[in-house]
């Protein structure tokens, strides 16, 4: 029995000492950064709630100092709908979900569960290490390009990405809307999927959900090999992945393959395009969700004679260099002058890859790529360096782009530092990334 199916099984006096060493846990890897708010009192089996995910009554900071003290007054739909569940704390990001390591964090870098001097992942960076460390049984994530498979890949847990559409985004804090989702962590594929099974459903809150029928994920899970077909990209092997991370999962595809999973193989030529045209769309968007920050309504607010000063004042002091970087990039990519040339661009480049992808899609049922093409780096060695940052996503657009789920599995260690395989799948098809993943851990 995995992990996950063997907590939510616990009698009550285990589960007791089973939590009890959550919170020891939580306490003795405080350097790690991995809560911002820790919820006394957990009775049941614990999830932790990324921190721009809110909960009613509960501090929401985004991991940002620009609404270091908001109060949620309302649940996001997917907490609503969590049912048996403690959660046990909020956890870091990269504030607002800007970036792939968990270092951008303003309540401070959060460092890697293997070795501390690296980076964990992000931006749901604390969901990782809370994982890694048993700090909590599952974990809620957000995922708008990467975000919740970089941190499953470096912690070495698991983490799916769902179709756009498939849970509700109320409640969950912007930083490219038309790509934003909610989804799972856990310490296996089970327990992503017994987390999933409850949050998805159409929401009236978010008119962008679909009326889709209800899958519990986690009870069909079993699946006979041979009935699958995974495409394998070429360009896992090509020179923009780390030579260790593309020989572990040439090997786990070679497991799969002696599983009896049929392969074929496919090639991507406009895959670099992907972080470009992300970088431009997701600035844009993001400058604009990030107007209403303006020290009026949330947040600290700074002196001034008039309001130009105070806001200009309060953002000038609380939002990060990455967050300023973001907005000016936005704003000038959006400007009359300049927008045929960038965000029109960046959107035609966005049409055109969906249906390179969705091309390659229709060859088989999954989509196997490493999830990160390199290892985690040292903290100080990316902190200041936007470029090497962005081009941790190359992998990350295959799903967002065709608005398709993904699922980060552990596939191999190189030393301490675990491996991502990523499988993606059509839309709405999170079964089959699923099933897959759930039968390539009972491989090892
Ligand atoms: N790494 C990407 C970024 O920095 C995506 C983060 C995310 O999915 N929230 O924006």
């Amino acid at each position: 029995m995995m992990q996950s199916e063997k907590v939510l099984k616990m009698e009550a006096k285990e589960l007791k000492e089973h939590i009890a060493r959550q919170y020891d846990s939580i306490e003795k890897h405080r350097k790690f950064n991995a809560f911002i708010t820790v919820n006394k009192g957990a009775d049941r089996p614990t999830i932790a709630i990324k921190d721009n995910i809110t909960v009613k009554g509960m501090r929401a900071t985004g991991s940002s100092k620009i609404i270091d003290n908001y109060i949620a007054p309302y649940s996001a739909t997917a907490v609503e709908r969590l049912k048996n569940l403690s959660i046990i704390g909020k956890t870091a990001l990269d504030a607002f979900g800007t970036g792939s390591t968990g270092s951008n964090s303003d309540y401070g870098p959060v460092r890697n569960p293997h070795d501390e001097k690296r980076v964990a992942g992000g931006s749901s960076a604390g969901n990782g290490v809370a994982l890694a460390l048993d700090m909590c049984d599952f974990a809620l994530g957000t995922d708008t390009y990467g975000s919740l498979r970089s941190p499953s890949s470096f912690c070495g847990v698991v983490g799916l990405r769902p179709s756009y559409g498939l849970v509700s985004r109320y409640g969950l804090m912007d930083l490219s809307m038309s790509l934003d989702t909610i989804g799972p962590m856990a310490h296996d594929v089970y327990g992503a999927a017994y987390i999933l099974s409850m949050i998805v459903g159409h929401d009236s809150r978010d008119c962008l959900t679909e009326k889709s029928k209800k899958i519990e994920y986690h009870k069909e899970l079993d699946i006979d090999a041979k009935r699958l077909t995974m495409i394998v990209l070429e360009e896992n092997d090509s020179d923009l992945v780390d030579r260790k991370v593309a020989k572990t999962v040439a090997s786990a595809v070679e497991r799969l393959e002696q599983a009896g999973v049929k392969k074929v193989t496919a090639k991507l030529p406009d895959l670099d395009k992907s972080i470009p045209m992300y970088y431009l769309s997701m600035a844009a968007e993001f400058a604009s969700a990030m107007q209403k920050f303006d020290g009026l309504r949330y947040g600290p607010r700074e002196e001034g004679y008039e309001l130009e000063e105070i806001v200009s004042k309060t953002r000038g002091r609380y939002l990060n260099a990455e967050i300023k970087r973001r907005i000016m990039l936005g704003t000038f990519v959006t400007m009359k002058e300049q927008q045929s040339k960038w965000y029109a661009a960046a959107i035609k480049a966005r049409a055109r890859l969906k249906q390179e992808i969705n091309k390659v899609m229709e060859r088989g049922d999954v989509l196997i790529t490493p999830t990160m093409p390199v290892l985690p780096w040292k903290i100080e060695e990316i902190m200041d360096d936007p470029l090497k940052n962005y081009a941790m996503d190359l992998f990350s657009g295959l799903a967002p782009i065709i608005g398709g789920p993904a699922l980060s599995v552990p596939c191999g260690n190189i030393g301490e530092l675990p491996i991502g395989l990523q499988i993606g799948a059509k839309r709405f098809d999170e079964l089959k990334c699923l099933q897959l993943g759930n039968l390539f851990e009972g491989l090892k």
